[in-house]
């Protein structure tokens, strides 16, 4: 549940060069964050949602009606589980907010979700009270830059050998001499990606979602001492979000999701989930409202 100092789930992933930025979960509240972050509302154009908890929800009703009545030219998609279309259809209905929303809603499968010519979204189920998906962003890889310059001075004649250089081909030039295409191309850049939990205990399929992501952004609703209650209402410990870090071989983590529970003065404190998970995994963060950062491009071959 929200506090003074901190809002439920929502997370925007922001993709500049395209004036695009996507949602992770929409709690109550999150649209007026948007309003004091900076986002333009009217660049939003996917909304994924983890799984039917209110705090996880209840604000994505909200936030699709103002985008209608700000006008929004692009229509939104929203991809969620089994019953988001239903909850926001009964939304709808019940409130006059319009059926004339301009929102499409995907109903998650395990796997690939959404892919066009930078990106690809996956989702894989996880295990928390209700079905529920983590998310994994993946940059695709963009080919390496064919050096021109070195083709043309290998005697290569401009034209159609430049374009099957730069596929990587082998070519055979008039007098005889074979000029190899990959030779003259950087290695690809490779993609970045970002993985998102939603609500879950430990689970295997965050590993694999997991794996060699540059972000994890993963609940840590507990801490170590109170692991029975977080297995009774199969949350996270911070221990727990830290060993899929490590075991994933993800790049850096950053907890989100904490209990209200935790805070100074109280028994524990939300660094001390920092401090439990610093202890598996070092490069942790924990995440505050309007916590923001850019995802560094990876060097190519990884400097890790
Ligand atoms: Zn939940
Ligand atoms: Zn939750």
């Amino acid at each position: 549940m929200p506090t003074r100092e901190r809002n439920v789930a929502g997370v925007a992933l922001q993709l500049p060069q395209r004036g695009e930025w996507w949602l992770f979960d929409c709690g109550e509240g999150t649209q007026l964050q948007i309003l004091r972050s900076g986002l333009s509302l009217g660049q939003l154009t996917r909304v994924f949602i983890t799984h039917m908890h209110g705090d996880h929800l209840f604000g994505l009703p909200g936030l699709l009606a103002t985008g209608r009545l700000a006008g929004n030219a692009r229509r939104a998609d929203v991809y969620g589980p089994p019953g988001l279309a239903d909850y926001l259809r009964a939304c709808w209905q019940s409130t006059e907010a319009g059926t004339t929303l301009p929102v499409e809603v995907h109903t998650l499968a395990p796997g690939e979700i959404y892919r066009d010519d930078e990106f690809a979204v996956s989702c894989l189920p996880v295990k928390h009270r209700v079905p529920a998906f983590g998310f994994r962003v993946t940059e695709l890889e963009r080919p390496g830059r064919f050096r021109a310059e070195e083709a043309a001075a290998l005697g290569v004649p401009f034209g159609p050998l430049f374009g099957r250089l730069k596929r990587g081909e082998t070519i055979t030039l008039d007098d005889g001499r074979r000029v190899d295409g990959a030779a003259l191309c950087d290695p690809p850049e490779q993609g970045r990606s970002i993985v998102y939990s939603g609500d879950t205990v430990f689970c295997e399929e965050m590993v694999r979602l997991a794996h060699d992501a540059d972000v994890l952004i993963h609940e840590s609703t507990f801490v170590g001492a109170d692991e029975e209650l977080a297995r009774r209402s199969r949350h996270s410990t911070a221990a727990m979000a830290a060993q899929v870090a490590a075991q994933a071989g993800a790049w850096m983590l950053v907890l989100t999701h904490i209990s209200p529970r935790y805070a100074p003065g109280k028994a524990s404190a939300p660094t001390d989930l920092l401090d439990e998970a610093r202890a598996i995994f070092p490069r942790t963060e924990l995440a505050h409202d309007f916590l923001s950062f850019e995802v560094a491009r990876r060097v190519n071959p990884k400097h890790r």
